[in-house]
């Protein structure tokens, strides 16, 4: 999979808004947002986005640009979960979203066993997660209603994981996946539109595909 090697922290600035992308930094006064607030990185960020609000297909690239940041997923595989998304009934920017959020990577941050969505793919990728107490070790697993994520024993005293499972409580869960028990975590239904956050505005990568 290719990878994003830059600094994360300019991909926020490039959105112009917080994408939770680097664990715990995200949450203190340190991230670079809070500092600075949104100007653009490089030398001419500032004058580049100066009086040019976007419109029409720019502001729809650019809102596509921000989810797959956020949920951290190349174009192809996008693509892919729009298609499927499509093919769903209901509202097909929500479906995109519930797909995404559905992913074991995404559940597994969710839940707080890590700081941040990158961190979680990586304690997926190496074997550290449990679903129903078995193994998996693919990220774009979709959990249900009813699966238990967990850690397994072997990896519960990993100080990453400790730490992100007690500073979890603090930053709170969405209401579709609750702590149950030590270091596991019950998805107790599908997700709902209120659990994502309110400034995805879906509907624009909606346009953007159906061009
Ligand atoms: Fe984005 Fe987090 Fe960096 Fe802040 S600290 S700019 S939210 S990645």
């Amino acid at each position: 999979m290719a990878r994003y090697r830059d600094a994360v922290c300019r991909l926020c600035r490039r959105e112009g808004a917080k994408l939770f992308l680097k664990g715990d930094r995200c949450y203190k006064p340190s991230c670079p947002i809070e500092k600075r607030g949104t100007q653009p990185p490089g030398q001419h960020g500032n004058s580049l986005r100066r009086g040019k609000a976007l419109v029409g297909y720019g502001q729809q690239l650019r809102e596509k640009q921000k989810v797959k940041r956020i949920y951290f997923i190349l174009e192809g595989q996008f693509r892919n979960y729009f298609e499927r998304a499509a093919r769903m009934k209901g509202i097909t920017g929500e479906n995109l979203l519930f797909l995404l959020e559905r992913r074991l990577d995404n559940a597994v941050y969710r839940a707080g066993f890590s700081t941040s969505r990158r961190q979680a793919r990586q304690l997926v990728n190496h074997g550290h997660i449990l679903v129903n107490d078995r193994k998996v070790d693919i990220p774009s697993f979709q959990v249900k209603p009813g699966d238990l994520i967990s850690v397994k024993e072997a990896s519960r005293k990993n100080p990453h994981i400790e730490g992100a499972w007690q500073t979890a409580s603090g930053r709170g869960r969405p209401s579709w996946i609750s702590a149950d028990g030590d270091m596991s975590a019950r998805v107790a239904s599908l997700p709902v539109r209120e659990d994502i956050d309110r400034l995805i505005n879906e509907q624009l990568i909606v346009e953007l595909y159906s061009k």
